[in-house]
């Protein structure tokens, strides 16, 4: 019998399906995917194998990625185009994940066209047509509220129409003068904020630039969407047009009662270590 049921999951990461208690164990204790309910969370499941079939996850400076945390880096990677389709990464292939934070060059040209160069510590990057670079650390102890990979796919969202500048491909029944007049007063009113130096829900990073602003907020919209909500409610209708999810609503469900899964946390367990 165990002979069998060996032998049944063997044949089913072959065709690419995650077995169901791997896919448990991978996606326990992840917040924004805490709520989904029973038909989005097999619709992930079935996204996340295809994800995994067609992308590489590429680890690198000694980490080492076993089967449940690439699972667990790539259902999240697939929340934000649940609804939208795996396509919509169509125009990059590899994800690359560093043990913890990593060091880029950073480049800026200033008015007089002199060339300023500074290294910079990043958490996560994404190139536009490269790799989206993670650091594990981040991925496992993320800031309250916060989500690496989910503020790094939107960026990658946000790149499909050029650079990242807020405004990602909107779809056919999403107005454009709504989308910039809802973000941009959002965007003065975070600002205006923290020069008056006011408490804010919104991470502060997100007034860095309006790209950061809709990646912050991203990250707010599946993480802590009650208080997005409550918050900036036309911000969170814009962002519920974009990505055809509705996570405020999923907050109000009762958590999924499945059998119950014991996380595979092989970060504490085997391999690498965090500090
Ligand atoms: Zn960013």
């Amino acid at each position: 019998m165990l002979g069998w049921a060996r032998r049944l999951r063997a044949r089913r990461l072959h065709r690419g399906r995650i077995p169901f208690p791997s896919w448990q164990g991978a996606t326990a204790g992840v917040t924004a995917l805490a709520h989904l309910g029973p038909v989005q969370r097999a619709r992930l499941r079935t996204l996340t194998a295809r994800f995994l079939r067609e992308k590489a996850i590429t680890a690198v400076g000694g980490l080492e990625l076993g089967g449940c945390e690439r699972v667990h880096i790539a259902a999240q990677i697939c929340l934000p185009v649940l609804a939208l389709g795996l396509d919509w990464y169509d125009d990059w292939y590899e994800v690359v994940v560093y043990p913890e934070a990593f060091v880029t060059e950073h480049e800026e040209v200033d008015e007089a066209g002199v060339v300023h160069r500074w290294p910079r510590e990043l958490a996560g990057e994404a190139w536009g047509r490269g790799p989206l670079i993670l650091a594990w650390e981040e991925i496992v102890h993320p800031r309250p509220g916060g989500n690496v990979i989910l503020h790094e796919c939107a960026h990658k969202l946000d790149m499909r129409n050029g650079v990242a500048n807020g405004f990602p491909p909107l779809h056919r029944d999403m107005s454009r003068e709504m989308w910039t007049r809802t973000f941009s007063e959002a965007f003065g009113h975070l600002r205006h904020r923290l020069a008056h130096h006011h408490a804010t829900p919104v991470d502060p990073y997100g007034a860095e630039s309006p790209a950061e602003f809709f990646a912050v907020l991203s990250e707010a919209f599946f993480e802590t969407p009650q208080v997005l909500v409550a918050e900036c409610p036309a911000v969170y209708e814009q962002l519920r047009r974009f990505y055809r999810q509705h996570p405020a609503r999923r907050v109000d469900r009762p958590r999924w009662s499945g059998p119950a899964a014991e996380p595979c946390s092989p970060w504490s367990q085997r391999g690498w270590q965090p500090r």
